[in-house]
């Protein structure tokens, strides 16, 4: 039903992530504002990875990086009409290469450049998008949120609302609070007052609401309730404190800011043994405080210490409990529990060549050592080194090429290696390389980077030329003549 009513409202092309899909309409419901608010923010952070036969349109399509190219400045905009449908497909010769002149005609000589750093492969891809906020090309939940905070936070903050957080309290938050021992409320308390988000009275005065602002443990007239004065400075809030299980001294503590003096014990016993204990004793007291604050405050109980410590000791032993109920769950299971996938890069690691294509006959293969190099001005160039049989050095080769990154390079390091074995009628090798992650993801045991899906795509067509062919893993200081050979092609 909500798909039905959405397309209908919103979709005025049936393919969802090509620009312009949305309609714009006045009178959204809220439900549909949040989905075409979501699919905006989704389809501002995806990329195109042109295939073969690309159809996307060159002006249009975020398609080099992720970006649209922009147009040369001497070639006026919009465009000509012979060019405004221009698909990157327009782009290539008809021998699969790309039309350079054409391209520096276009583009700005550095997009010209990154354009035509952009490997062309040989077997059919599809055109395919990206998500640009993670290395990985893959959408995760988490850079989807960051981006959606950001869009907000662009729109809605005011300077008021940055000064709010100092810069070591976003720290602590981001790499401690959520961390800490104990139930989740706990942390929220923690976290609203490093962000000055508790209703105490010295906000409502701030606010000029006449609510009872004064402190509800000593009552003393005058006594505006700070966060400081209510957690720390209030002479029977430092005896709660002393007679705690913790028993910490307040004194001389007045002129820190509470959440500083809160964040500076949390990292002091860290720096202790046994640090899970120590913490959940001091949270607990913090907690118990804001409890029985708001009993007096809301229910208008009155304050007694027997409570207070019965309400401490009670919260801070079912925390305990439930901490040393979680140490020795976690302690099971990494007694039973392994990561397949971490097994298998430590077998690979140690040397196992970990897949084979074809039959390992009675023949013994030529070996192969392949290495890339790739500088950040879109250079890249391979090497590689064979060895026969016997053993002997049979060849060294390099060539140079541009490629979009590091991981680009090595695969099509590897492709040209290989093609070049197969026009020498060499069909039973042992192929190896240095990039591990390379490897991995033309075994498909990780998921393949969009920047070397499709020349991944043109190996694994290759393989089949080949009577035997395996690849193993190699550490890099074994592979010192293919990173050399490559290297030197670069002049570097
Ligand atoms: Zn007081």
């Amino acid at each position: 039903m909500v798909s039905r009513v959405f397309y209908d409202k919103l979709i005025c092309n049936k393919d969802l992530v090509m620009p312009g899909s949305l309609k714009s309409c006045s009178s959204q419901s809220w439900g549909c504002k949040s989905l075409s608010f979501g699919m905006e923010l989704i389809l501002a952070q995806l990329g195109w990875k042109p295939g073969v036969n690309s159809m996307l349109r060159i002006w249009n399509c975020g398609w080099v990086g992720g970006e649209v190219p922009p147009k040369r400045t001497s070639l006026g905009f919009p465009p000509p009409d012979s060019m405004s449908s221009f698909t990157v497909k327009d782009l290539h010769t008809p021998s699969l290469c790309w039309n350079r002149e054409l391209i520096f005609d276009l583009f700005e000589p550095e997009w010209a450049r990154r354009i035509c750093a952009i490997p062309i492969c040989n077997t059919a891809v599809d055109d395919c998008f990206f998500w640009k906020l993670s290395s990985s090309g893959i959408y995760t939940v988490k850079s989807g949120y960051a981006a959606c905070l950001a869009s907000y936070l662009s729109v809605h903050s005011s300077s008021k609302d940055e000064s709010r957080i100092d810069a070591t309290s976003k720290v602590f938050c981001k790499k401690r609070l959520w961390r800490l021992p104990g139930p989740p409320v706990w942390k929220i308390l923690v976290w609203r007052i490093l962000t000055d988000s508790l209703s105490v009275g010295a906000e409502f005065v701030k606010r000029n609401l006449i609510i009872g602002s004064v402190c509800p443990w000593c009552g003393e007239d005058g006594m505006v309730e700070t966060v400081e004065h209510l957690f720390r400075d209030c002479f029977l809030v430092k005896r709660l404190w002393a007679c705690s299980s913790i028993g910490i001294s307040t004194e001389f503590s007045t002129s820190v800011r509470l959440r500083d003096w809160i964040k500076n014990w949390i990292n002091y016993f860290y720096t202790k043994e046994d640090s899970s204990i120590t913490v959940i004793r001091f949270l607990s007291v913090l907690w118990s405080l804001w409890r029985i604050r708001n009993d007096i405050v809301f229910s208008g109980k009155s304050f007694s210490p027997e409570h207070f410590f019965a309400f401490l000791s009670n919260s801070t032993n079912v925390a305990l409990e439930a901490e040393s109920r979680l140490a020795s769950a976690v302690s099971a299971s990494r007694a039973v529990c392994y990561d397949p996938l971490d097994t298998l890069r430590n077998e690979i690691r140690n040397y196992f060549p970990f897949f084979l294509v074809g039959e390992k006959g009675t023949c013994a293969p030529f070996r192969v050592k392949v290495d890339a190099s790739w500088v950040s001005s879109l250079q890249a160039s391979a090497g590689w080194i064979v060895y026969a049989p016997n053993g002997e050095c049979y060849g060294t080769f390099a060539i140079s090429f541009d490629a979009e990154s590091a991981l680009q390079a090595e695969a099509i390091g590897i492709r040209e290696a290989l093609r070049w074995a197969a026009r020498s009628n060499l069909l039973h090798l042992d192929v190896s390389s240095d990039c591990l992650q390379l490897l991995l993801q033309l075994a498909r045991v990780e998921s393949q980077h969009h920047l070397v899906k499709g020349i991944l795509f043109d190996i694994e067509s290759d393989l089949l030329l080949f009577h035997c062919i395996c690849f193993s893993f190699v550490p890099r200081r074994l592979n010192k003549v293919a990173h050399n050979l490559a290297r030197a092609k670069l002049g570097l």
